[in-house]
């Protein structure tokens, strides 16, 4: 049990005089006597608190501070769960596959696939798929020299049961070791998907492997141990400047 504590309401100059013990109430100490505590409830169910609670609620710095809660949450590990079950629900996948073909679906679609990173890695994919086809954009904007180069580059980085043959599109259900992806150490999100400079970083060799594709998707947008973020510096995305953001 806590020490007794004088209520914490105040308006004006004034204080409530009364004395309290703090009780452990929705995560957070009381700091008002019983006595305002029911006095506040009472309130915010009148027409006036209702009436100002839904002007707060449209105002931009509630906003602001709500986007800032939220994405805090998001960041944590029972809000990744979260996100991670809602999503595999399956009115969820109905959504989002009938968001793809909706009119807005298409059109964040194509202004992604516009993007000068997206160019780049579809200009890849293409390279990839036939090893005697050179894309000039490749050529252009990566270190890999020719197709034989690329494919030799990212043998060079291939686990025991990586081959030509499991590279690609994990299907669903597929397991770890079944299927290799091109992998980013410091991953395409972390960049700027606009600014040339940054994706002829994040296509540089250093920042390139033969990733277990199962392994690729876990991380997502995750950024590697900090060893290995040193060992990058030179291809750090533009925005960081001279420090790792903090995660
Ligand atoms: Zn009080």
């Amino acid at each position: 049990m806590g020490e007794p504590v004088r209520c914490a309401r105040s308006y004006k100059g004034w204080q409530c005089k009364n004395v309290h013990v703090p009780v452990f109430v929705k995560g957070q100490w009381t700091k008002n006597c019983d006595e305002c505590r029911a006095k506040c409830r009472r309130h915010s169910k009148s027409e006036t608190a209702q009436k100002t609670r839904a002007e707060y609620v449209k105002s931009e710095s509630y906003k602001a501070k709500n986007a800032k809660a939220v994405s805090k949450y998001q960041s944590t590990t029972s809000g990744k769960l979260l996100a991670k079950n809602r999503n595999a629900q399956e009115h969820y996948v109905q959504y989002r596959k009938q968001y793809a073909k909706s009119p807005r679906g298409k059109a964040a679609r194509k202004k992604h696939d516009a993007l000068p990173m997206s160019r780049l890695a579809t200009a890849v994919r293409i390279m990839l798929k036939r090893s005697n086809l050179n894309s000039t954009k490749v050529l252009k904007k990566t270190e890999f020299k020719s197709n034989a180069d690329m494919r030799s580059y990212l043998e060079s980085t291939w686990e025991p049961w990586m081959n030509w043959k499991n590279h690609g599109k994990l299907t669903k259900g597929q397991e770890s070791q079944t299927t290799w992806q091109i992998g980013h150490r410091i991953p395409i999100a972390a960049y700027d998907q606009e600014n040339e400079e940054d994706v002829l970083k994040c296509w540089k060799k250093c920042n390139i492997f033969a990733q277990d594709a199962k392994e690729n998707i876990q991380l997502g947008c995750k950024l590697p141990p900090i060893d290995t973020l040193m060992s990058l510096r030179a291809i750090w995305p533009e925005k960081w400047g001279d420090s790792v953001p903090k995660a």
